[in-house]
């Protein structure tokens, strides 16, 4: 059995726009039957969706059983107007804008609140983000009226500041986490977040001529050094591919990232357990 802790089932693994293009008069359920037969043949039984905009993920919801996957979803992705997170989710603007936001999730069956804290690495200049980033007195609040409403939070969020802010506002996993530093490490081991690192996002972009080899190597050694710290600390890892991302197809990409972890020498049982428990069915 393996766990697939972040995956978008609506994302082909090549193009976002014909991506896009393929549900948006309506959910493509063949293309979803097909996709979820794919993850089963890769022994793929827990499924946990990172959200998309036409609501393909809540169909998954409605399907997967069939395929005897366990599967997850917080329907859409909730961001900031103007900051990153249009491709996947719905904008707010204020806090009441925000809390019909959650209430709309619940009414199209999340089980979750997936937040977009900030933008994605800035493949041109180390350490860098892109965007802006949802303040800490933001965050806290946002985080607080989500638990409120009885959901909890993964988090998308890159940058040290970022992930810091997300992990004091209490959300319950952090994706991705590019870029972190030493007391990212500390804080993942005292607050008992679950880390999501999706190293097969940046690794599989390796070679494709899309971005420079170095600068992604580098993004990988970065986050590697203080996974590995986090790990040490008793930070719980788990296994989340971001498949559907370009080149992170349905099924190998999952494979690929227990590659990635399993190379690091991570065992992901204890976070993915932990992401099963705490991101529950609704
Ligand atoms: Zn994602």
């Amino acid at each position: 059995m393996k766990y697939e802790c972040h995956g978008h089932i609506i994302l082909d693994a090549k193009s976002y726009k014909a991506s896009m293009e393929r549900h948006k008069n309506g959910v493509n359920t063949a293309f979803v039957r097909n996709q979820l037969k794919i993850c089963a043949e890769h022994k793929i039984s827990f499924y946990r969706d990172g959200g998309d905009k036409y609501n393909v993920s809540a169909a998954a919801k409605t399907i997967a059983a069939e395929f005897g996957i366990d599967y997850r979803t917080p329907v859409f992705i909730i961001h900031r107007k103007g900051y990153y997170g249009s491709m996947f989710g719905r904008a707010y603007e204020n806090m009441k804008e925000y809390l019909g936001l959650i209430r709309e999730a619940k009414r199209l069956g999340a089980d979750f609140i997936k937040l977009a804290v900030s933008g994605i690495m800035d493949f041109a200049s180390e350490g860098k983000v892109t965007g802006q980033a949802i303040s800490y007195p933001e965050l806290k609040q946002v985080v607080y009226i989500a638990n409120e409403e009885g959901f909890s939070v993964m988090a998308h969020a890159n940058g040290a500041e970022n992930i810091k802010n997300a992990l004091c506002a209490g959300v319950s996993s952090i994706e991705h986490g590019f870029w972190p530093d030493k007391e990212t490490a500390e804080l993942f081991s005292q607050t008992q977040t679950a880390w999501v690192p999706t190293r097969s996002t940046v690794r599989n972009l390796i070679g494709t001529g899309l971005f420079d080899d170095g600068v992604l190597m580098n993004i990988l050694e970065k986050q590697k050094e203080h996974l590995l710290s986090a790990k040490k600390l008793g930070a719980k890892i788990a296994a989340g591919s971001d498949c559907g991302a370009v080149n992170v197809l349905q099924g190998e990409g999952t494979d690929d990232e227990y590659g990635e972890l399993s190379e690091l020498g991570i065992d992901p049982g204890e976070g993915n357990k932990f992401i099963s428990e705490t991101f529950k069915r609704r």
